[in-house]
């Protein structure tokens, strides 16, 4: 169901334009507008879904498969491809924009810019890292 007043439901639409990759009945992918390198992409789940807790999971699982296709395609394209990144945010704190899922799939490059900010826990201990396996171990279905 297209939500109203969503960019990428627009563009599933047809009202929104797009620069299309794919296009097949459960998934869209199209370049970004503000590409982090050139051919940075993004794919979609036409069904509108505001974050990852929300779709379906075979449009989890096609994405998946599409974002694979696109990354094999951007390294035999011809631009500048010697790695790919993936990139979900999910949820605000994520750095979420566009509240429609959407996977990143862009080309990397020595020297091309990108950086990753590093932050995090240094070497937590082997007691901290079993508690928190033992929460999500509980927690998946
Ligand atoms: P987020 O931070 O939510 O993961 O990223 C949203 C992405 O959507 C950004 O990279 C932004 O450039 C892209 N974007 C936002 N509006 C549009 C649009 O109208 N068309 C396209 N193709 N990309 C968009
Ligand atoms: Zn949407």
């Amino acid at each position: 169901m297209a939500q109203h007043n969503c960019i990428f439901c627009a563009i599933v639409a047809g009202a929104a334009p797009a620069s299309v990759i794919h296009d097949d009945a459960a998934t869209l992918a199209f370049l970004d507008i503000n590409p982090v390198t050139p051919g940075h992409l993004l794919v979609i789940p036409k069904r509108h879904a505001s974050t990852l807790a929300n779709p379906d999971p075979a449009d989890g699982a096609r994405l998946f498969v599409v974002a694979m296709q696109a990354a094999a395609a951007l390294r035999s394209s011809g631009l500048r491809c010697e790695g790919v990144n993936f990139f979900l945010a999910d949820g605000e704190a994520a750095g979420q924009e566009v509240f429609h899922v959407h996977l990143h799939v862009f080309p990397r490059f020595a020297g091309d810019g990108f950086r990753i900010v590093e932050g995090g826990i240094a070497h937590p201990s082997r007691a901290d890292l079993d508690a928190i396996a033992s929460r999500l171990r509980a927690a998946l279905p």
